[in-house]
């Protein structure tokens, strides 16, 4: 049986636009269900199919310069002209819980993270090769050429972030993928600062 921890893991996953990152997570959490998904705040507009609360709290860009005003957020960034955070008060109930958060978020809020709060796990995904993440880019037929031109280039820029993550998994398969983020989570469970109150008073 799992041991009930003292405090959750904060799990962190970047990757670039088009490696899949969302189907992974879903996988994840089909077979992690104990993992507490932090669905961020925006001020972009929903995508058909997106809901308020599921994908992302939407908000204004006023109500968001409220909350980074009242200190209310773990992080944040500007991403291609929209604010993405994360709220803090959130995530910290389920930590204290002994619950593991999953943080959905691009390098420069990783990189906050980190500085915050060095415990977490970084996990950066990416496609087999760079040709594979044009061709999925491609794929999805709705984008302008314009701007998928402007994905491969921030994936470049992204892909200099990743010598500051703890862990890299490829996105061949996207079954393998989620099986190798839970390996990582498994070893990071039995970090022997994890477990040392399993071995107290002997
Ligand atoms: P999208 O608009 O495609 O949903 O997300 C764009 C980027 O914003 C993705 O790389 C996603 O990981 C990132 N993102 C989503 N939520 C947050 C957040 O709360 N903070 C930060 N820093 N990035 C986020």
């Amino acid at each position: 049986m799992k041991q009930k921890k003292a405090r959750g893991q904060l799990i962190v996953l970047s990757g670039p636009s088009g490696v899949g990152k969302s189907t992974v997570i879903s996988e994840l959490l089909s077979e992690r269900s104990d993992i507490y998904f932090s669905v961020s705040f925006t001020t972009r507009a929903p995508r058909v199919g997106e809901a308020d609360g599921v994908n992302y709290h939407f908000v204004t860009r006023e109500q968001f310069e409220e909350m980074i005003a009242r200190n209310d957020l773990l992080e944040y960034a500007e991403y291609v002209h929209n604010y993405y955070g994360t709220s803090l008060r959130l995530i910290q109930e389920k930590l204290e819980q002994g619950i593991d958060v999953l943080l959905d978020i691009e390098v420069q809020g990783a990189a906050k993270v980190k500085t915050r709060c060095p415990e977490a796990v970084l996990i950066f995904i990416v496609p087999p090769s760079f040709e594979e993440l044009s061709r999925r880019l491609h794929g999805r037929a709705t984008d302008l050429e314009e701007v998928i031109q402007g994905r491969l280039t921030k994936a470049r820029e992204e892909y200099q972030e990743i010598p500051n993550y703890d862990y890299l998994v490829v996105n061949d398969k996207v079954s393998e993928a989620a099986a190798e983020i839970i390996a990582i989570l498994t070893a990071e469970d039995c970090r022997t600062n994890n477990r040392l109150h399993l071995v107290e008073g002997i």
